[in-house]
This record gives C-alpha cells, structure tokens and sequence, in this order.
C-alpha cells in the first residue's frame, strides 16, 4: 500500500456491530481479563484506539511496530530513559527541540548520565562519540534554522558501534522522510504537530522494531504517558488526512520560499528547498518533499511590529497545524538562552519560524508582503 492508502486503512477498526466504517471510540479502562488472552487496559498502551493510531504511524515510518503517548516529550524521554543507563554517554545535536534539550541537561545528570552536544554536521556527531556511548539523537530539519542532518552517514556509524539511534521526526513527517530506511532505530514524533495537524489536540509517537519496542513499551507502562482514547480517535481522523495536507503544506512552503528568498526586505530565508540553501544536497537524498516550515530574516525593521500586522499567519507557538502560524525563536523557544548563546547558534532578533498551513498561498504571500510594507511605512 502506497501512503494515502495507508493513512486511511491502516489500523482502522471497523465496527464490527454496526458495520461503520470508523473506529468505535473503546472508553473502557476496566476489561474482563477471562475472555482475552492479552489484559486489556489504557496505560498498557493496548486498547483499540491506541492501537488503531500505533499501526498507521508504524506503516507510514516503514516500521514493524509503532506506539502512541500523550505527548511527545512522553514519547522522547522515554525513549531515551529505555535505552540510557547511570554511567552511559548519549550524543544528542545541541539544535535539538528545546524540550529534549532540557531533559538532557537537567535530568541526566539526576540519572548520573552523561551527554554531549553536538553540531548538526555527521562528522560533528561522530567526533562526540565515546566507548560508552548508548544513544545518539538526531532531529532533521533542525528548528528553528532548518539544518539537514546527514542520516544515513550517522545511522551507519552507529550500527557499526552498535550505538542505538533516535531521529526527531517532527518537522519532516513520516510524509517527507522515514528514517528508518536510511538505518536509524527509532523515530520519535510530536503528533501534536503534522500528524494531529490542526491544533487541538497534544500526544506523541514512537515507531521501531519489535525488539526495541520490547524495552520502550515495558518503560512505558510504568511510567504512564499514555493518550485517551478519545484523543487516539481524534488523532486517527487526522492522520487519514496527513498526506493531502503535508503534501499541500509542503507545495505552500516552496512557493512562500521563493517568494521572500527575492523580497527586498528579506536578509535571508532558511529553506531546505531552496538550491542555494546549505543542506539542499542532504535533503534531496533523505526527503521526498522539503516540508512546510521555514525560517527567514528580516531587515533593518522591528520583527514583532511586523508580525502584529499580519492579518492572516497568526503569533502562536507549535506548528503544523492547517492555519499558518509565526514565532519569534529569541522570544519563545530560545527566550531562556543568553543573547550571546542565541547568536552564537545563528538564532538572531530578527529571525521568524514559518509553519506553513493550508491556506492559498497567494495570500499568504500577500499578508507577508502588506505586513512587510507597514512596517518600513512607519518606521
Ligand atoms: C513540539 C515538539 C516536541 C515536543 O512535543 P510535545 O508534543 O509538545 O511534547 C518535540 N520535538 C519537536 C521537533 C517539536 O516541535
């Protein structure tokens, strides 16, 4: 099955009183455990709804098995926490999510785990390695500066060591790039973003083999991220959809791409799509479509005058989601570095993160270009 078919199929439960053709919403958390082989029970990870979303995220990741968490920080630290021990070393890019990068400094040391932060080059990565390296943890396209981080280079180091791997896999989707092809282990997502798609709803996923699930999900059950039911349900309506919006995201993505990379007031945009952009070359051997987030610089003009006057891309944090939507990197996710620190990673005043929605790209351009006007008019 090709992935739109997989995105509506797969796992999909008919009901099997009424014929309907969706998955029954299961609210159970009590189930007879006479009648069933397996005990049924939500913070198992086992119940209909969450199984119906495990077995899309793992066909569409290429993977034998797939979980569902509330969260994707649920689904990343315990990842991780499955595979990392007191006394182990982790690799993991210093351009990771700001989550991820705070459990890792502030908790790892809690576990007596080391870790090293890298750049986003392979051979960064692989200088960071040490003898008692355990994991390595990627994320491709980078946020908020959209770096390609070379994965097959670093998946096949790692087998060679037998060092575990784990991809982010959020900005790409499992629509634009499925790791696991180029060897990584585990592919980690925040299904809050592409995969829910239409900002309402928070949870995480996790897809790999069955032997590493085996330790992911035995984690799992004890420490309880597990999604609702209902919010399974509603993740699943949105997955069946996942394809036609990533897809148009990612064709809406280009076009504003081009548009601004020739605009005048625009110093710079980061695009994987874009030729001239450093990670192009990677990007075209790793992803199938270039996605829908993009970051650019604007010049010599105060940034948030210039996002208030956008009528259509609303401020908010996350992304993904089917309405555009703008962030200020230096006031959100990296309000908490040091300036210097900010500038020293390329993360400037002036840079906005793009995540491109489904709107008509004409007008998003437009809405770009009007705010853009305001601000130097008034300035
Ligand atoms: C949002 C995000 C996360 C964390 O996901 P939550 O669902 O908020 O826990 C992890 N990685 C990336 C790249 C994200 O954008």
């Amino acid at each position: 099955m090709k992935n739109k078919t997989i995105a509506i199929h797969k796992g999909t439960l008919r009901d099997s009183k009424t014929g309907g053709v969706n998955t029954p919403i299961y609210t159970s958390s009590a189930y007879d455990y006479l009648k069933e082989e397996e005990t049924f029970y939500p913070r198992y990870f086992n119940t209909p709804n969450q199984d119906a979303v495990a077995k899309k995220i793992a066909a569409l990741e290429h993977a034998e098995t797939g979980l569902v968490f509330s969260s994707g920080m649920g689904a990343m630290s315990t990842s991780i926490l499955a595979f990392a021990g007191a006394g182990d070393h982790l690799v993991m890019l210093d351009a990771l999510y700001g989550g991820t990068h705070h459990f890792a400094t502030e908790w790892f040391p809690h576990f007596n785990i080391d870790c090293t932060f890298t750049k986003t080059t392979a051979d960064d990565v692989i200088k960071g390695v040490t003898p008692k390296t355990k994991i390595i943890v990627i994320e491709s396209p980078t946020n908020p500066l959209l770096a390609v981080v070379d994965i097959k280079k670093i998946a096949d180091f790692a087998k060679e060591k037998k060092i575990t791997t784990i991809i982010d896999n959020t900005f790409a989707s499992p629509v634009n790039q499925t790791p696991l092809d180029f060897g990584i282990d585990i592919v980690v997502h925040s299904g809050t973003k592409y995969l829910g798609g239409h900002s309402d709803l928070c949870c995480g996923m996790v897809a790999c083999s069955h032997e590493k699930m085996d330790r992911i999900i035995n984690l799992a059950r004890v420490l309880g991220p597990s999604l609702d039911p209902r919010i399974c349900y509603l993740l699943e309506r949105s997955m069946k959809t996942l394809c036609l919006r990533v897809n148009e995201q990612t064709k809406n993505a280009m076009e504003v791409a081009r548009f601004l990379e020739l605009h005048p007031d625009i110093a710079g945009v980061y695009y994987p799509g874009l030729e001239g952009f450093e990670g192009h070359e990677i990007a075209k051997r790793q992803m199938t479509g270039f996605g829908g987030m993009l970051s650019f610089e604007i010049k010599d003009k105060d940034p948030n005058r210039f996002v208030e006057e956008l009528k259509i891309i609303s401020p908010a944090v996350s992304l993904g989601g089917v309405e555009s939507t703008i962030t200020s990197p230096s006031v959100t996710s990296h309000a908490k570095m040091s300036a210097g620190e900010r500038l020293r990673i390329g993360v400037t005043d002036s840079l906005l993160r793009l995540s491109i929605g489904l709107e008509d790209a004409d007008d998003l351009k437009q809405d770009l270009d009007n705010a853009l006007k305001k601000v130097t008019h008034s300035s």
